[in-house]
């Protein structure tokens, strides 16, 4: 069945892309533009786009109409579901880091496969409202307290890919291998401390086993993860890396987010984390570095070199206070860059977009590091691929029929004209403004509703109330 949407301005590449594997390049090759009048067919039958005509000035008859501006639908690169139940009670007193961890774990140790899959709908139907259209879980909470195995080993992991359905979103469960609780040398890590036994599986060896029996579907990628060098030993991460190599799948580490990981992997293997992963085959074209944030330069001409990405989430690395990462010498170097909202402090793709950009005029003194549409890119195109949903993030023929819909006359966004879209979306928007969320050509969000959560802020207070005790 043929659907057609009428956006009333739509935020489209200057070039034809005649291919859907071609999309994501052929529109971070060419400048986007924003052109009013839009029809976009959607199949409903496999969620791809059909058709896109450009000087359409009234609604087909029967089209669903989009007002405001259309953008690819956004991605969310970075997750970690749970941490959403965290929010505000983190903010009290300071801490650090590391005190923010200890917090982190005490929720940690209260979720069940019934109750995660309850918060991460919620938290995914919030995504939905925010016009994330696919998400990047990063996975690690795999066992019963204690570390014991549930009756069904993914049980976890597939309550997730279950809740992203429920919640109308695509998924990347970056099914994370977590071994180890701290460096030591090269054949082993300090054990798991007693929050940490839930995430392990002894070996990445058994992490392997487990996670390949996991299995994607239409809305579901299957993807891996290396938590970090403090959780896998160096002589373990090649299985991981191979795991993934030999699915073609993505893979993501967490990389420098702390100092004080640098100094432990000097001290044990003597060199810097980003050359451990690269010596044991973890970098590369299908590889994301989550935050890369305190690089050496050869750090990042190994990253750049190598093709491996970015993943900013700035919005959390500042509510930590692990600094700024070096993004556009990343960029530069040949990493790609994408977003994520990591801990969930909010969830605004947006305000990831232009805090990437702001961090930096603080840092720099200068303005002007990238371009609205080139954060776009960032928070759409570039945040599928590095998922692992290459055909997704643009609205060309063939892609996937994701769309976010950004109001363009709230009390935020209203004044700039339809021509400045793309900078009013970046630098003035925020997740409230998203009215319509489309996936695979089904609208998910309906003027600012959730077409399949009723009531997402009821379903988030109960959902974190249960992990809290009530
Ligand atoms: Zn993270």
């Amino acid at each position: 069945m043929q659907l057609t949407y009428w956006a009333e301005h739509a935020w489209l590449n200057a070039v034809d892309a005649a291919d859907a594997a071609d999309a994501a390049d052929a529109v971070s090759a060419a400048d986007a533009v924003v052109e009013s009048g839009v029809a976009i067919e959607v199949s409903t039958a496999d969620g791809r786009i059909t058709g896109v005509r450009t000087g359409v000035e009234a609604p087909p008859p029967g089209a669903e109409i989009l007002r405001g501006l259309t953008l690819p639908g956004l991605a969310n690169a970075h997750s970690h579901a749970f941490h959403r139940a965290l929010r505000s009670t983190v903010q009290v007193g300071s801490g650090t880091f590391w005190t923010w961890r200890e917090v982190m774990y005490e929720v940690a140790s209260r979720l069940t496969p019934d109750t995660y899959h309850a918060l991460a709908r919620a938290v995914y139907a919030e995504m939905a409202l925010a016009g994330i259209t696919g998400v990047g879980e990063f996975h690690y909470l795999h066992h019963a307290p204690g570390g014991r195995p549930y009756d069904n080993p993914n049980a976890m992991g597939e309550a997730l890919i279950a809740a992203a359905a429920d919640a109308g979103i695509r998924i990347t469960l970056l099914d994370t291998a977590y071994v180890s609780s701290g460096l030591v040398d090269k054949h082993s890590g300090e054990p798991p401390n007693e929050h940490q036994l839930r995430f392990s599986d002894g070996t990445a060896e058994a992490w392997a086993e487990r996670a390949a029996a996991l299995k994607g579907a239409e809305h579901a990628v299957i993807g891996a993860a290396v938590h970090s060098v403090r959780a896998v030993p160096a002589d373990q991460l090649g299985t991981v890396a191979r795991w993934a190599a030999d699915r073609g799948a993505p893979l993501h580490v967490h990389l420098s987010e702390q100092t004080a990981e640098n100094d432990a992997c000097l001290a044990a293997h003597g060199c810097t984390p980003t050359r451990l992963l690269a010596d044991h085959g973890v970098l590369g074209a299908r590889t994301t570095g989550v935050h890369n944030t305190h690089l050496t330069d050869a750090d990042i001409a190994l990253l750049g070199s190598s093709g491996t990405g970015t993943c900013m989430c700035p919005t959390t690395e500042r509510d930590l206070a692990d600094g700024i990462g070096p993004a556009p010498a990343l960029q530069r170097a040949g990493s790609p860059l994408s977003l994520g909202s990591d801990s969930h402090a909010v969830i605004d793709l947006f305000e990831e977009a232009r805090a990437m950009e702001l961090n930096e005029r603080l840092r720099s003194r200068t303005r002007g590091h990238w371009t609205a549409a080139a954060l776009l890119r960032a928070a759409t195109g570039e945040g599928h691929a590095a998922l692992g949903w290459p055909d997704a993030g643009a609205i060309v023929v063939g892609g996937l029929a994701d769309l976010t819909t950004v109001a363009l006359d709230s009390v935020r966004t209203a004044g700039a004209g339809p021509g400045l879209g793309a900078e009013t979306a970046v630098f003035a928007a925020t997740a409230a403004d998203v009215r319509d969320t489309v996936v695979a050509g089904r609208r998910v969000v309906r003027d600012g509703a959730h077409t399949l959560v009723p009531d997402v802020p009821s379903a988030l207070s109960a959902a974190i109330a249960e992990l809290r005790g009530g």
